[in-house]
């Protein structure tokens, strides 16, 4: 079957070539084959976007208007829903994730998150009073109105495109805001499928959602962060493009919304259910551990520590991968050759560092195909190491000793990341009171799963600036407004 998919960007209500109808090719990771062509934006173009963005936010009604963002966003995921099926192939494709994770997080569960956020338009607290207050001498009551910031551009990285584009234009749309959408140069089409949909199924007027693509995306990215027209950056990403990004944001003072990087620890206690917790370890290589909140480091108590790594090996040993598009596999290829090598480097410096690699360590041959690297385990990781240190963004995992509670909580805290975590303990209370101790945006206790539409997520230090999804993700959104008004 022919693979349906949009290679047009969304500029001011149509799809449209970039200019000089430039393309590149978007390259499916499995097979190395091309998918199809992309407009390739130049500086122009996205200086176009942004353009309509901003007429739209202050020209027409619908940073006002809630009723019809909301019908116009329904509209929106009812034609998501309705194509669900053209759109999972596509995701497949390009991403190389397992197919099987597009019924999950990377498709459908985050198409029906949406319903969160449009439920939110009525359900939002969009002003109240604050009652009278006595200054310099005079009564006064407030009111505060929270409203849209304004124009936004929005940056996501290939590894959970679609999810990710929802993320951020789910509630900016909502909000009020208009947007400038820049997908990852390897995974257009989850944002120009959306493109389309915006087009030809809702009434979303032209200018207030815009897809950009472009295979240099620092240069259009640039004048996105740097513009005086937008308001907002809402970026998703590396801690280094998240820095980048700051720095020229900072000379229009616009907001700065990240969410970036991680190097999350697995705190196994010493009176966890060992059979229980750690068979599933294999599943930090799920999508080849493309995941900024995986739990990368597995903190094993030394009292238990060879027990420990021996269920951990056998569950790196049967981790099911390869070719995404079967059901069975539960990771694909990485996402492109470069990726490729730089997790290999990853690797091979965790060997000459000194720690044990017990399972893989280096790339799949056994596919003729694809940029595949093997489910690697590393035991016996110094927590200072570079494996211990930096994010890999690959299907390895380092296993580090630890010798109490307290050791445990300083090495699980030693890293510039806070994004997620875990413990795991026999007594529930104490894993939470060791959970308590871990500086990160979110944490599973005993198996609980922190992810939701209503749940803040993000990250402590270089993890991130701001929460995604739930309330507070809505309000990065909004500016505040106080207005004095006689005393009632
Ligand atoms: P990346 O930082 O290289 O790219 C992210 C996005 O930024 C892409 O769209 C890219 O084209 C764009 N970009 C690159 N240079 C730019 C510039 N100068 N101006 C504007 N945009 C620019 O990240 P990646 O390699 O695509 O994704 C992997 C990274 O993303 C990992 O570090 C991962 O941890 C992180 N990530 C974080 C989260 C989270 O929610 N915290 C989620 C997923 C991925």
């Amino acid at each position: 079957m022919e693979l349906a998919f949009e290679a047009r960007m969304l500029i001011d209500g149509r799809l449209v070539e970039a200019q000089g109808a430039r393309t590149y090719d978007n390259v499916n990771p499995a097979t190395e084959s091309v998918i199809g062509p992309v407009a390739d934006a130049s500086t122009a173009d996205m200086e176009r976007a942004v353009a309509a963005a901003r007429r739209s936010f202050d020209e027409t009604t619908w940073s006002t208007d809630r009723a019809f963002r909301k019908s116009c966003l329904q509209q929106l995921k009812d034609a998501l829903d309705k194509h669900r099926e053209e759109l999972r192939p596509q995701i497949v494709a390009e991403v190389g994730t397992p197919i099987g994770l597009t019924f999950a997080i990377q498709q459908d569960t985050c198409i029906d998150d949406m319903q969160w956020d449009i439920d939110l338009i009525d359900g939002y607290n969009w002003e109240y009073e604050l009652g009278n207050h006595e200054f310099f001498g005079l009564n006064s009551n407030r009111l505060v109105i929270r409203e849209p910031i304004g124009v936004v551009g929005a940056i996501t990285p290939w590894n959970f495109p679609f999810m990710l584009n929802l993320s951020k234009i789910t509630p900016a749309l909502a909000s009020g805001c208009t947007v400038v959408l820049k997908p990852a140069p390897d995974t257009p089409y989850a944002a120009t499928w959306i493109g389309r949909l915006v087009a030809e199924e809702t009434d979303i007027p032209a200018g207030v959602f815009n897809v950009v693509t472009a295979s240099d995306p620092a240069a259009v990215g640039d004048v996105l962060s740097g513009s005086p027209l937008v308001d907002m950056i809402s970026f998703t990403g590396s801690t280094a493009v998240g820095k980048h990004i700051s720095a020229r944001a900072a000379d229009t003072l616009k907001r700065v919304f990240l969410e970036l990087g991680g190097k999350s620890a697995n705190i196994v206690l010493d009176d966890a259910n060992f059979a229980e917790v750690l068979p599933g370890s294999g599943m930090v290589c799920m999508h080849s551990g493309q995941g900024c909140a995986i739990t990368t480091r597995l903190l094993l108590p030394r009292s238990r520590y060879d027990e420990g790594v021996e269920m951990v090996k056998a569950a790196f040993e049967s981790f099911p991968y390869g070719d995404p598009t079967d059901y069975n596999n539960m990771a694909g290829p990485l996402i492109n050759a470069r990726q490729r090598e730089r997790v290999l480097g990853l690797i091979e410096k965790g060997k000459e560092e000194g720690a044990r690699c017990i399972v893989g360590g280096g790339a799949a041959t056994q596919f003729d195909k694809g940029y595949y690297v093997q489910p690697t385990l590393f035991v016996d990781v110094d927590p200072d190491s570079t494996i211990a240190q930096q994010e890999v963004f690959g299907p390895v995992l380092a296993v580090i000793p630890y010798d109490d509670d307290d050791d445990a909580v300083r090495i699980a805290n030693n890293s510039r990341y806070g994004l997620s975590g875990a413990v795991n303990g026999g007594s529930l209370e104490r894993a939470v009171s060791v959970a308590r101790r871990i500086r990160t945006g979110t944490i599973a206790v005993n198996g609980g799963q922190w992810f939701g539409p209503d749940s803040p997520f993000g990250g402590y230090k270089e993890s991130g600036q701001g929460r995604e999804h739930g309330v507070a993700g809505f309000e990065e959104y909004l500016e505040t407004k106080t207005v004095g008004l006689p005393a009632t």
